[in-house]
């Protein structure tokens, strides 16, 4: 169960009260606060606050460019040019403070974006639950024969069942022995800070992890992107979308030129530059190494 029931009340309590405000609101944030959305087998991710939306990013730029912003006065203008030009300042007027709940190894990945702040259950002062990721059998794979950071071929039969088991097992013996290590039942044991030495990296935690939205878009390009490994791609996959509710404008600038976007190197203006004059350009006369022409054909066929 990704929520506890004291959680779940608080959840409903909150709900239940709701407060005017002469703040501005986005509809579509209201409809996800508190709300916890599963993702992987026990984790979540909740809005528990949020400020600003696409008019306090208008507003913002509006300070900084005054009169001169005739020429782009609409607001969803004014947001794409601000996203194509990589003025983000305004982008940071907005912040949105989540709870999510995930396996340590995902979150070892995720709070290696240090543009936010982070506040974790503290497993020295609380037992942790009972709580392991297993994949599901669709992303139970080996390991890929060309990427040597990813995996490849989905597992089947006999050879799934063997890793599952294997998964489920180390879990719960590791779980048996940090129960069986802890000082309580009257036993002297050991603290919960050392006791969780031996637990794996599958077992779940929890943080608050607030940001602003510039940071957000720059931590789910990476992270929403193929590249990301799948266990915090479902997190970043569903954080788009309900940074697409908070932001509509934003989110559709961002998804444009950032998620949908392509950077090209000098290289490889020049190659396209080429190509597009009739040449035959081969990766040999680009002037790119094997890996940069495997990508550029990536994009550009
Ligand atoms: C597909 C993928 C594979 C990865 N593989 C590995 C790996 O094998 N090993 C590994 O260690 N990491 C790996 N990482 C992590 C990666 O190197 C970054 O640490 C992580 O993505 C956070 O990015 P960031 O530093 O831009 O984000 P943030 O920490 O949020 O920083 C945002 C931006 O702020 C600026 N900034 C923040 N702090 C500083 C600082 N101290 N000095 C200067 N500028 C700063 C930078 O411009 C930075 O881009 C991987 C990430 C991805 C997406």
């Amino acid at each position: 169960m990704p929520l506890t029931p004291e959680q779940q009340a608080e959840i409903d309590d909150a709900r239940a009260n709701p407060r005017p405000t002469l703040r501005a609101v986005a509809e579509g944030m209201e409809r996800h606060l508190y709300v916890a959305h599963p993702v992987l087998d026990h984790g979540l991710i909740r809005v528990i606050d949020y400020m600003g939306d696409d008019s306090a990013i208008v507003q913002a730029a509006r300070v900084s460019y005054g009169r001169g912003t005739k020429a782009v006065s609409n607001d969803e203008g004014l947001i794409r040019y601000l996203m194509r030009h990589w003025h983000s300042t305004p982008f940071e007027m907005c912040e949105v403070k989540f709870h999510v709940k995930l396996p340590v190894f995902v979150a070892r990945q995720w709070i290696r974006h240090r543009t936010a702040n982070v506040n974790e259950y503290s497993a020295r002062y609380s037992i942790l639950d009972r709580e392991f990721y297993i994949p599901a059998p669709e992303h139970l794979a080996a390991q890929s024969k060309v990427n040597n950071q990813g995996r490849g071929e989905v597992l089947a039969g006999a050879e799934a069942q063997r890793v599952l088991d294997l998964l489920r097992e180390d879990s719960m013996r590791s779980y048996d022995h940090y129960e069986g290590m802890l000082s309580q039942d009257g036993q002297q044991g050991l603290a919960r800070e050392l006791a969780r030495m031996n637990l794996p990296a599958n077992i779940y935690t929890q943080w608050y992890w607030k940001t602003d939205l510039h940071n957000l878009f720059h931590f789910l390009r990476l992270r929403a992107d193929a590249h990301a490994q799948y266990e915090i791609r479902a997190y970043a996959e569903l954080m788009c979308r309900i940074t697409a509710d908070w932001v509509p404008l934003a989110y559709a600038a961002f998804e444009d030129y950032r998620l949908g976007g392509t950077a090209l190197s000098a290289r490889g203006v020049e190659a396209l530059k080429r190509r597009l004059a009739g040449e035959t350009v081969t990766q040999e006369t680009s002037g790119m190494s094997k890996g940069e022409w495997r990508e550029f054909e990536g994009v550009w066929g």
